[in-house]
């Protein structure tokens, strides 16, 4: 199998709902807008004990935890020749997407160094608390004042480590549970315990939330519940894509369009077939897309009777047609387009989401039905 190669908007764009671009170690850094929410939210309630420098100091610091924790993954990814694309900080931590997926060997070690960032931290924390008083004092650690920042921060990252190596999706103690199981088992199997857990988890988590009235905990519970399903959907794709070229799936019967048509001709097009993307032909060589965003833009700015030209754009994704398909998964989930699949320079077909969830569901329903040479 040939692995997907693109053009550029194959470099896949940031996170939806995420702004903000800081780098650390070349890797970008960027604030999801529920996360500033509870940053937000933090900061309005209680003070607590606190001077309102020192409870900044202290939500700055866990914020800061969480940082150098997802820098923690980023860093053994990075021995594995494995790129992160971007770290996102969410209310229940950050995420890092990578450009690959690990293997399990890999795995393993990527999701530890997280938590082991938050350890060594709490060791350091825990020596900077005792210079004090030779005894970690623990008493009054529920009324925090500035004078506990360091003993409160220890507490905090020593949590931090604990909930994230629970062992359920999304958390890393998942990555760790999946890893291990996928040792003798299928990875796919492994990954459905992994998520089957982490939905567990989220449900004790929202319930005892509720009945302790802690309701910041539901958000959590929500969260993880969303992560653990999001798992299990991609591991579904995967085991439903893995080994079939993207040829299977691909829509042969679409209409292009050449260089010179106007729009009133992609508006037909676009009337007549249920198409929203139209490769731009110039002969037999493809030269770019017309999006249906594209030709609304355009419909509106230019007129009907405008060459397509104007609205044509030159980046598009392209797929190997013998490239596998489970690979190209990912990519068609934040396409916004559909794919070019090629084959020795020439355009085979189309790769839609639509094309694409109906691939799924017919494999799903009757695994032998669809022919997948
Ligand atoms: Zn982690």
């Amino acid at each position: 199998m040939v692995p997907p190669t693109t053009t550029q908007t194959l470099t896949p764009g940031p996170a939806s709902g995420s702004f903000g671009m800081l780098r650390v170690l070349g890797v970008p850094i960027r604030l999801h807008f529920t996360f500033i929410v509870l940053l937000a939210f933090l900061l309005v309630t209680g003070l607590g004990g606190r001077s309102s420098i020192g409870y900044i100091l202290y939500v700055s610091g866990l914020a800061l935890s969480v940082l150098l924790h997802e820098l923690g993954h980023s860093w053994v990814s990075r021995q594995y020749g494995i790129r992160t694309i971007e770290i996102v900080m969410f209310p229940i931590g950050g995420v890092s997407r990578l450009a690959r997926r690990a293997k399990p060997g890999e795995e393993l070690w990527i999701a530890l160094a997280g938590p082991a960032v938050n350890l060594v931290l709490a060791v350091i924390l825990y020596f900077v608390a005792t210079t004090r008083t030779p005894i970690l004092n623990l008493s009054g650690i529920d009324r925090a004042t500035d004078d506990n920042l360091a003993t409160q921060l220890f507490i905090g990252n020593l949590a931090l480590a604990g909930f994230n190596l629970l062992p359920a999706f999304p958390m890393d103690g998942g990555r760790i549970l999946r890893a291990v199981l996928a040792g003798f088992k299928p990875e796919t199997e492994a990954t459905k315990i992994a998520a089957l857990a982490g939905r567990m988890l989220a449900i004790s988590l929202a319930l005892y939330a509720l009945l302790s009235g802690q309701y910041l905990l539901v958000f959590a519970a929500f969260f993880v519940y969303l992560g653990a399903a999001q798992e299990a959907a991609a591991a579904l794709g995967r085991s439903l894509t893995a080994g079939i070229p993207v040829r299977a799936a691909v829509l042969t019967g679409y209409h292009p369009l050449t260089h010179d048509s106007t729009i009133r001709d992609a508006v037909n097009l676009t009337l007549s077939t249920s198409q929203h993307d139209f490769p731009v032909m110039h002969g037999p060589q493809v030269v770019g897309l017309l999006s249906h965003q594209g030709l609304l833009r355009a419909l509106a700015s230019e007129g009907a009777d405008a060459y397509i030209g104007c609205a044509v754009e030159r980046d598009f994704v392209t797929l190997p047609a013998d490239a596998d398909l489970a690979e190209a998964l990912p990519i068609m989930a934040r396409a916004t387009t559909c794919a070019f699949v090629m084959e020795n320079d020439h355009l085979v077909g189309l790769l839609t989401t639509q094309n694409l969830s109906e691939f799924l569901m017919l494999r799903r329903v009757g695994l032998d039905a669809v022919d997948v040479r």
